[in-house]
């Protein structure tokens, strides 16, 4: 076995790797060739919880299982709000042949999956980025929406000003050509006129409403991974044409898709596509300029097997972490 560490997994898994793995990913699922159960959720605690994601491929044919932590409060403390071990198996005796960590695999393969979508369906010309949250996942998406458009303007919007100010201050050490916006805890501001809109918060309730979207724009709604929590009012779902990045996890875990489906609201024929259908040419993407596309990320175990293997099969190329017998 193999095992990687937190650095090990980031250097060997830089975006614009990350998001080519993810985009022949999000097709095979759409394929049906990958077994996804869905995603247990265990409390352990306060607002705490341990996500369990099993999972099996056939290209490439791998089976494993990530194990995180989901502590939402982490970052006041300087922890990531995702921690936690990703196991790789091969297929022919079951051996479990490596063991990483699996924070940066979350973080890559997330806002890679967001660019995909991204890459898919919004305005090829879209300059203006809006991000919601200014956590971990915003300092990721913003690497990976910058690989996929021509990104001049980023607009950002958090709970608290002093965290949107880090992250703007990080923003502008790596990319100092953006014109960068704080607009503190004013979303509306953030994401009205903005081409394309992350949100990437821990927040359980609604913090964007549909109201304030412009035509045209494309949304990346990552940030609620259980029912409970949603980040969209009603009226953002029903103003977008809805992309998934698989339907089964979506109509039972998209806290926003599960309670309009249970009030009437919409029908599971509200989710136009998965994005792998998009990507592989057997749905429509975006049909017009005006047209507000929401790609909706659950995240699923499909991503995280496809980089986790990416990153074993790399090691064992390059000679990099540590081998270790169980
Ligand atoms: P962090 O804790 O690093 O960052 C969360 C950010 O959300 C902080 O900037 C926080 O602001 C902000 N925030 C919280 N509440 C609000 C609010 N009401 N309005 C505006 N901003 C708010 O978390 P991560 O970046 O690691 O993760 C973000 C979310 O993404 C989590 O909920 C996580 O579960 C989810 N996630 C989803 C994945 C997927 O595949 N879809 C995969 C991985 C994570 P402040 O700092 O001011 O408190």
């Amino acid at each position: 076995m193999i095992v990687l560490s937190h650095a090990d997994v980031a250097r060997l898994l830089p975006p614009e790797t990350a998001i080519d793995v993810v985009a022949r990913t999000m097709q095979a699922v759409s394929r049906g060739e990958a077994e996804l159960p869905l995603r247990s959720i265990v409390p352990v605690g306060g607002k705490n919880f341990m996500g369990v994601m099993p999972g099996r491929m056939s290209d490439p044919s791998c089976h494993g299982i990530k194990l995180v932590s989901l502590y939402p409060g982490n970052a006041a403390a300087g922890y990531s709000s995702h921690q936690g071990a990703m196991v790789l198996f091969e297929p022919d005796h079951g051996t479990a042949v490596a063991l990483m960590d699996s924070g940066p695999l979350t973080a890559r393969r997330t806002a890679a999956a967001s660019a995909v979508a991204t890459r898919a369906l919004s305005r090829p010309g879209s300059t203006v980025l809006a991000m919601v949250g200014a956590g971990e996942q915003a300092r990721h998406h913003l690497d990976t929406i910058m690989a996929v458009r021509p990104i001049t303007e980023l607009r950002i919007a958090s709970r608290t000003l002093p965290s949107a100010i880090g992250f703007a201050d990080h923003a502008r050490a790596r990319y100092p050509q953006l014109q960068i916006g704080i607009v503190g805890i004013d979303v509306q501001s953030a994401v009205e006129g903005a081409d394309i809109v992350c949100t990437v918060t821990t927040s359980p309730a609604p913090i964007l409403r549909g109201k304030w979207l412009s035509p045209g724009t494309h949304l990346n709604i990552v940030g609620a991974s259980i029912p409970s929590k949603r980040e969209v009012d009603d009226e953002t779902v029903l103003r977008s044409s809805l992309f998934v990045d698989y339907r089964p996890s979506t109509f039972a875990q998209a806290g926003e898709v599960v309670d309009m489906i249970a009030a009437g609201t919409i029908g599971r024929d509200h989710v136009r596509a998965e994005i792998g259908e998009v990507l592989a040419g057997t749905a429509a993407g975006r049909t017009s300029e005006d047209e507000i596309t929401l790609y909706r990320s659950l995240g699923i175990a499909a991503q995280d097997l496809a980089c986790a293997h990416h990153c074993w099969r790399a090691a064992e190329a390059s000679g990099m972490g540590v081998s270790a017998e169980l």
